[in-house]
């Protein structure tokens, strides 16, 4: 009928709008490129603020000792120890403790104060594998998922929060200072010889495994990149070369943007609604936290416009947030031939009981039509990364190896959605390079690694 009509053109809109054809995405890889080079050039010369990280070498394999890691993300955040013996991981524990969202746009303190209790119970319970060496201080590698100006390994200031925490306090401060401010409130003896990005971690726990890792990408709660850049290819760095000659970049790609990307209504209307509007524009249509909800916002158009669930609008779906992206992936993953996922969905979360198959069909072509968009998207980030290091192409008599370490609960649960990444790499790369490239889950990669740069720049080295 006329209303089912009304409510296919808004779908049909939406698939159009979303639209990445091939040519679209690498035009989206060239100005990844093109901004990587400025962002590199000078600082503020991009959007993309290309960070220097301090990490001018990678794990080796000869760490050794007791570490520990702190993994503030998003959702979650972990703390880890690792004991290194000479090639290898002896032993490995972890503890994984959700943030309260209180916390996450209360205060500073508050803030820290909570990851240090926690951090102190983990350290508490050790057994007789984990011990320090007498008179010496633990050391922690500090893995912090926000945009950070480094001024050394273990120090940095906050240059804006993202992912839905807003703790005005923090902004402009070293985030390292806070933590051990904390520390020292509650007596925990610990030093921060190392904080990284979640992807430089990630870059490192990927290298001490594998030789030819290069680059990482984070696609969790929000999404980032970090590669191995020469020192010469930086522009802006004006302190010593380092000896190794590379430096390892955070790029905070989630702030990347293009008139290239394809951008619709409803990310218009879900960024100006944001905490933190105008900023991470690629993060919001390809990462975990913003998925769910631009289906969200397209349904309740289709609730409003074309009462697609009938007369009155249901109220749940008016509800920011409510429909999460692992929601959507349980939608989207829904093999059943009567969809009873979707159906469950519907029924539990946005209280809408009364859905036909018909419905629950067009639910699951709009999580396909979200997600591809997102996960074609970051492919062409990739792309972008691959074009700067001259790995986009076979070079004659070259036969190296590159392999891409991703990680983070998108990446790793929402397997349309990194299928469809992987596909598109490969279709933008052609078969020959793509023989060459290798994108390899590094799981939880972004503690280790945090642990293995504590190793390396241990105060007792
Ligand atoms: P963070 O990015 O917060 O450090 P993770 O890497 O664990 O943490 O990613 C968590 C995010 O991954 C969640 O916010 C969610 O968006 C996404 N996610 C988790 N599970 C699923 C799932 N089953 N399907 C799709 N996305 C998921
Ligand atoms: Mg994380």
């Amino acid at each position: 009928d006329g209303k089912y009509g009304k409510a296919m053109e808004i779908v049909k809109e939406l698939e159009e709008k979303c639209g990445t054809p091939i040519g679209k995405l690498r035009q989206v890889a060239d100005a990844m490129t093109v901004e990587m080079h400025a962002g590199l050039a000078s600082e503020g010369g991009s959007k993309l603020k290309m960070l220097i990280s301090y990490v001018d070498n990678l794990p080796t394999g000869n760490e050794e000792g007791l570490f520990y890691a702190l993994d503030l993300g998003g959702t979650n955040f972990r703390v880890l120890r690792v004991q290194l013996k000479h090639g290898g991981i002896a032993n490995q524990e972890f503890e994984e403790v959700s943030i309260p969202p209180n916390l996450m746009t209360g205060t500073s303190d508050a803030l820290f104060d909570y990851i240090v209790a926690e951090l102190a119970k983990f350290v508490a319970q050790e057994s007789e594998d984990f011990q320090v060496a007498p008179g010496k201080q633990r050391e922690l590698g500090f893995t912090f998922s926000f945009p950070v100006m480094q001024s050394s390994i273990n120090s940095g200031t906050l240059l804006r929060w993202t992912k839905g925490f807003s703790i005005e306090d923090t902004v402009g401060q070293d985030v390292v200072a806070e933590l051990t401010k904390a520390l020292k409130r509650q007596g925990l003896d610990m030093v921060v010889t190392a904080l990284v990005n979640d992807t430089v971690g990630t870059l490192a726990g990927g290298r001490y495994f594998n030789k030819d890792v290069v680059a990482a990408v984070i696609l969790g709660t929000g999404t980032n990149a970090a590669y191995v850049e020469r020192a010469q290819a930086i522009p802006k760095w004006h302190g010593v070369l380092p000896k190794s000659g590379e430096m390892v970049i955070n790029m905070e790609w989630g702030n990347f943007r293009s008139s290239h990307l394809p951008l619709t209504e409803y990310d218009h209307a879900l960024d100006v609604e944001s905490l933190n509007p105008g900023e991470q524009i690629f993060e919001k249509i390809i990462s975990g936290m913003y998925l769910g909800e631009i289906v969200r916002r397209v349904l309740l158009r289709m609730a409003e416009e074309a009462a697609f669930f009938g007369e009155i609008v249901p109220e749940k779906l008016k509800v920011p947030f409510i429909l999460r992206t692992p929601h959507m992936s349980a939608m989207h993953h829904d093999t059943s031939s009567d969809l009873k996922v979707v159906a469950k969905n519907f029924t539990d979360i946005l209280e809408i009981p009364n859905t036909s198959l018909k419905m629950r069909k067009v639910v699951v072509e709009i999580c396909n039509i979200v997600a591809t968009r997102g996960a074609r998207l970051a492919a062409a980030g990739i792309l972008g990364i691959l074009k700067k290091l001259g790995r986009d192409a076979v070079r004659d008599g070259e036969n190296q190896k590159t392999v891409i370490a991703l990680d983070g609960g998108l990446y790793e649960h929402y397997i349309e959605y990194s299928k469809c990444l992987e596909n598109t790499l490969d279709e933008l790369l052609g078969d020959e390079v793509a023989k060459s490239i290798v994108m390899e889950h590094a799981n939880d990669g972004s503690g280790v690694g945090a642990a293995l740069l504590a190793a390396s720049h241990s105060q007792y080295l």
